[in-house]
């Protein structure tokens, strides 16, 4: 688990739970730090929910699921416009929650912010989403319609790199269909989702629909073998994503797990450097990599290739501004904690064991004004082999790996043989190369001179291969459908109308 359960001092603030409507205190007594990487202390305290307590949340969510599932789906609608302008209201406040805990800088917080509330967005529109489909006369006499209905109470499971955006891939989706929701979020960064609760329930969300308990794996495992709790949504690493994949099918709830990624961009001798080095910077960095739709793999195709995008991407990468979000002109925050920032230098010393070239190395970076901050500089490989570890891994953080191929056919075999398939990009100018991309590339999320390509809220988002287990991506139209059980209803009514009966309701009247 990534919080230490040392006993972080108690003078700190101590966080709480979101149970039914109120700010629950811990009662497990084990607590975890919460660290701010921008100053380097430990900030805060975070309860580590005990069994008993992630079953209070539990209780709470199954209590409150008739009603809510009762509600007209417009009515429910209505709890979503009223959240979404309480986040563009509390924007700034949201922002900084999620910065000093998780470190990026505000532009990054308040630009995933926006995201997740596209999602809200879409999900106003439930009552259009949920319309069924209606067959007449499927035989004589007989009609035929579905509908979908909620699952009952569903489970969240988050990561740390997007504390705001990934909860809001689920909830609102999952509230909008008429569930609950039990949120548990990372324990690294829980301020801003535990936030975002209190402003559903200032919504007009009634009580116990959204709860949030903050926890390690107890309270995961609690979530994923309670026979009360129906569907698991999880968005982590690769590691953890199939365990709660194995573990909630066994207990035979529905589980869509969204995991880690190793994403590749093409570069074709034809592609506009410029343009692909600008790609790079904000893919590659961005959010110091900690994005799973980060680039962390550039494919050069041709050495020409690889020396022009060097060329222009080194001056870029001195230029680039190391820093707190406190300092506006920061570019690029710390990592996420002390141990993130061992476990990436570790994976730059195997590089340069393994014989790939170090063209910029971040590992000695210092902010000045910030010296105890955990930042990494902007690291770059060159000449890297895919049998590295450098290659093979998912790093989640600022290093870049440069591969030379010497052809666009290697170029495709090398992806579609990686174990991860969540996105990839090709720069070209050729439609006909993009095209033939497109079509036989194994990855579920691909980028045509767009290296980040995240699908809007009203597409859904996932990975093939090991970066998703499950049958369904997340928001979208896959996000109703994970969210809510198909029925499908046959009737045939005894006809007096078609065996010549005319309706006469009075007494004694013929029907
Ligand atoms: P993580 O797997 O360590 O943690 C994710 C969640 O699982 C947290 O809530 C954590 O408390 C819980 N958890 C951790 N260990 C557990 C265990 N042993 N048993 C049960 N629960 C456990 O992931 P992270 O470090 O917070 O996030 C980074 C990872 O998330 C990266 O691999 C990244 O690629 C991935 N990610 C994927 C997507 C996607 O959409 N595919 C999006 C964002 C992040």
């Amino acid at each position: 688990m990534n919080a230490k359960t040392m006993n972080p001092p108690k003078h700190l603030e101590s966080l709480h739970h979101f149970i039914g409507g109120k700010r629950v205190s811990a009662s497990g007594g084990r607590f975890g730090e919460i660290y701010n990487p921008a100053v380097g202390a430990v900030a805060k305290r975070v309860p580590l929910a005990s069994a008993a307590e992630v079953e209070t949340a539990i209780a709470a969510a199954f209590q409150a699921f008739p009603k809510w599932s009762a509600v007209a789906p417009g009515r429910r609608a209505q709890v979503m416009f009223a959240f979404r302008d309480l986040i563009k209201q509390h924007l700034d406040e949201l922002a900084q929650l999620l910065s000093a805990e998780h470190g990026k800088t505000i532009d990054d917080a308040k630009g995933s912010l926006t995201r997740g509330l596209e999602v809200v967005e879409f999900a106003c529109g439930i009552s259009q989403l949920l319309k069924g489909e209606y067959s007449e006369n499927v035989a004589g006499g007989v009609d035929s319609w579905s509908m979908r209905q909620p699952l009952g109470v569903c489970a969240g499971i988050t990561p740390f790199n997007f504390p705001a955006m990934v909860p809001m891939w689920m909830f609102p989706m999952a509230i909008a269909c008429g569930n609950t929701f039990v949120l548990k979020p990372s324990e690294r960064d829980p301020s801003c989702p535990l936030r975002l609760a209190e402003l559903m329930q200032q919504a007009g969300l009634p009580d116990g629909v959204l709860n949030v308990v903050n926890g390690d794996k107890e309270a995961v495992d609690t979530l994923l073998m309670d026979a009360r709790v129906q569907g698991v949504s999880f968005v982590g690493s690769t590691a953890v994503g199939e365990y709660i994949y194995q573990t909630g099918t066994a207990h035979n709830k529905r589980v869509q797990a969204l995991c880690g990624a190793k994403n590749h961009m093409v570069v074709m001798p034809d592609a506009d450097i410029e343009q692909a080095v600008d790609a790079v910077m904000g893919a590659a960095y961005g959010s110091a990599g900690e994005r799973c739709m980060a680039i962390s793999v550039v494919v050069a195709i041709g050495d020409q290739t690889a020396d022009a995008l060097l060329e222009k991407l080194l001056p870029k990468l001195d230029a680039l501004k190391v820093g707190p979000y406190t300092d506006a002109s920061s570019e690029m925050g710390p990592i996420i904690n002390p141990a993130a920032k061992a476990r990436i230098e570790g994976y730059i010393g195997k590089g340069v064991a393994e014989g790939a070239q170090l063209v910029r190395d971040g590992r000695a970076t210092v902010v000045k004004g910030a010296e105890n901050g955990c930042f990494v500089g902007a690291t770059v490989f060159d000449r890297v082999k895919t049998n590295m570890s450098i290659y093979t891994d998912e790093i989640f953080g600022p290093v870049l790996s440069i591969v030379r191929a010497e052809s666009y056919e290697e170029a495709v075999r090398m992806v579609n043989q990686h174990e991860y398939g969540n996105g990839v990009a090709i720069f070209t100018r050729d439609g006909d190369a993009a095209r033939d991309f497109a079509h036989r590339i194994q990855i579920g999320m691909v980028g045509i001179n767009v290296p980040i390509p995240v699908p809007l809220a009203f597409h859904s988002f996932g990975g093939w291969k090991r970066s998703l287990f499950g049958d369904h991506a997340i928001h979208g139209p896959e996000g109703v459908r994970f969210y809510t059980r198909l029925k499908t209803i046959t009737s045939r009514w005894p006809s007096g109308i078609r065996s010549g009966a005319v309706f006469n309701f009075k007494a004694g009247g013929e029907h």
